[in-house]
């Protein structure tokens, strides 16, 4: 695995406008009081998958944005390998959804903001498929504060 900052990644305006699409899927999960994390996968320009935290409305750990979007993007493609393809996802991944990334072959990783406590790079870079680059940072303080005005308003209930 490749681990890039993103001032190095060639990509840079496209994944800010589809970190942006990440985003409005976060914004979804806030609208319905789930943590707001939100993801899309993109092949070839077009976004095949999106994906919000679905946990509480559905009573289900795995029901991560990641894990809707990469059976949304598998649904389109009809195939379960999202190789050429790129996930956004507004946090870190977790372990989990690092290890569902991990069997997809997933070309691109790109998230906005770490996740220090949950996140899989914690645990080293090889929960990922050898053929995965990550990119870390786009849009990181957009991303990170949606999740951290949404705990300060938990905690102030
Ligand atoms: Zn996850």
């Amino acid at each position: 695995m490749k681990y890039i900052n993103f001032e190095d990644a060639s990509d840079a305006v496209s994944d800010e406008i589809y970190m942006k699409e990440a985003l409005k899927e976060a914004q979804k999960a806030l609208d319905q009081d789930e943590v707001p994390i939100g993801a899309v996968i993109v092949c070839n320009g077009k976004i095949i998958g999106r994906g919000h935290n679905l946990t509480e409305r559905l009573n289900d750990v795995t029901a991560h944005a990641e894990m809707q979007a990469f059976t949304a993007a598998a649904n389109y493609i009809g195939g379960k390998y999202l190789q050429d393809c790129t996930l956004y996802v507004t946090i870190e991944p977790c372990v989990m959804c690092a290890g569902a990334a991990y069997w997809t072959q997933i070309t691109r990783i790109v998230f906005g903001a770490n996740d220090r406590k949950r996140g899989f790079s914690i645990h080293g870079n090889d929960l990922l498929h050898p053929k995965t680059t990550v990119i870390s940072g786009v849009l990181e303080n957009e991303c990170a504060a949606l999740v951290t005005s949404f705990f300060r308003n938990k905690r102030n209930k």
